[in-house]
């Protein structure tokens, strides 16, 4: 918080000017600080006089090393498991045994024998050392204040040091309510984690200030650290249903007796499915992806064909989706996707951090652009210098020739 030393102050009112918020108001010849202030300290640079401080107050927890192994929360919704789980747990099993831990999954669903039947035995088979399921009826349908409770019960009872879901509609609305709850930090959309080599505490590296920085981000004094990343950012392993793990199976009114239980705020009216046909580029082996380079919308026609012989789908970087080209859903990048194909074709797209942060992890990237100084031939596996109204149709007319 903003300090207020009223000895120091000689009410002089540079600190109301420089505030960049209007967060200051002079009252009294004294400084008041309003509801706006972000704690950017410009007033606190400003005053001559240094009597403007600011105070971090650090939330030091005394138990730190009861809090033991890493959770990834599994996102099972409407009978289906959330992909994203699968390459969390890689990933979570990666930090667990660096630090000598277990890989514990939390899964809830509705029914335990039934609907959840072969879900924890999947969990297994992809790392997890042991699965708390959470079976209730009220779990079925997704609702915040529920999710949140029932997750922070389970994390006050096995104290995991680590905990990763996945950043997805569902992990976004109520992941950030466990980490207040938890008073925890969380850093949310990483791209990699790792631990520290001196303490093992987690470093969540994330893209900063537009993409143009990657931040690496600590929540050394706190438990759990928490992560949200986003799908096909990490690698699950491949499935190994030799591995052993353990199903533990709560009763959820058990779980939350108190606090509101199993009620919830949230009344749920109708259910929307998602739109049927709706594009799925992550799903995509291989993405043909225009950029402005294409200079119209029409320049999608070609690379729509391209995508069909290769049975692949068409994306795009955010000029293109700005520019009203082709719709959001197709859009890669920061903002959009996170895409990992096994061929990325980028057509006329330059390569900017935002872009590039969305579709690195490709397996094999094919760069087509008139500038040789673009950045994306800084990370392209193959990279063709030309204009696409040239390269386009002769690539056209050789893959249908090999097809
Ligand atoms: C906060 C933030 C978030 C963002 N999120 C995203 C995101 O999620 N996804 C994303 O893509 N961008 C994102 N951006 C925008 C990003 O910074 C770039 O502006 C954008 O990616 C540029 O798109 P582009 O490569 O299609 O266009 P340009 O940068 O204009 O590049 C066009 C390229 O095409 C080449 N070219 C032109 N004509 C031809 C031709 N005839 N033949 C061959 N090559 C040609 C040019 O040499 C150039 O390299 C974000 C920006 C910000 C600030």
């Amino acid at each position: 918080m903003l300090i207020l030393d009223k000895e120091l102050c000689i009410s002089c009112g540079v600190c109301e000017e420089s505030c960049p918020f209007g967060a200051i108001t002079m009252q009294d010849g004294y400084p008041v600080i309003g509801d706006t202030c972000t704690l950017c300290g410009t007033c606190v640079d400003s005053c001559s006089v240094g009597a403007l401080s600011i105070s971090v107050e650090k939330v030091e927890q005394s138990d730190l090393d009861e809090w033991r192994g890493v959770a990834v929360y599994c996102e099972y919704y409407r009978g289906e498991l959330n992909p994203v789980s699968l390459e969390l747990l890689g990933e979570g099993r990666r930090l667990a045994d660096m630090r000598g831990v277990e890989l514990n999954a939390l899964l809830f669903g509705s029914r335990f024998s039934g609907e959840l039947d072969g879900v924890a035995e999947e969990l297994i088979a992809h790392g997890a050392d042991r699965v708390y399921v959470v079976a209730a009826e009220a779990l079925s349908t997704f609702r915040e204040d529920l999710y949140c409770r029932v997750t922070v019960a389970l994390l006050r009872r096995y104290k995991p040091e680590i905990v990763l879901a996945g950043a997805t509609a569902i992990g976004r609305a109520f992941i950030p309510a466990v980490a207040v709850t938890m008073h925890a930090g969380l850093t949310a959309d990483c791209t990699s984690l790792d631990l520290r080599e001196s303490d093992g505490v987690l470093l969540q590296t994330r893209p900063a200030f537009g993409g143009n920085i990657m931040a690496t981000i600590v929540c050394e004094n706190t438990r759990p650290q928490m992560a949200t990343v986003r799908p096909r950012v990490m690698k699950a392993l491949d499935r190994d249903d030799t591995r052993a793990g353990e199903v533990i199976v709560l009763e959820a009114g058990e779980l939350v007796p108190e606090e509101g239980g199993l009620d919830s705020r949230v009344e749920v009216l109708e259910s929307v499915a998602g739109v049927s046909g709706a594009v799925n580029i992550q799903e995509a082996k291989v993405l043909v992806a225009g950029g402005r380079g294409l200079e119209n919308a029409e320049g999608f026609e070609l690379l729509a064909e391209l995508a069909e012989l290769l049975d692949g789908k068409i994306s795009a970087s955010r000029a293109v989706v700005d520019a009203g080209w082709i719709p959001y859903p197709h859009q890669v990048g920061q903002t959009g996707k996170t895409v990992a194909p096994k061929i990325y074709i980028a057509c006329g797209i330059s390569g900017a951090v935002q872009h590039v942060a969305g579709m690195q992890s490709a397996e094999t990237i094919v760069a087509i652009n008139r500038d040789e100084n673009a950045p994306i031939f800084n990370i392209a596996d193959y990279g063709i210098v030309g204009n696409l109204s040239e390269v386009l149709p002769v690539l056209l007319a050789r893959v249908k020739e090999l097809s």
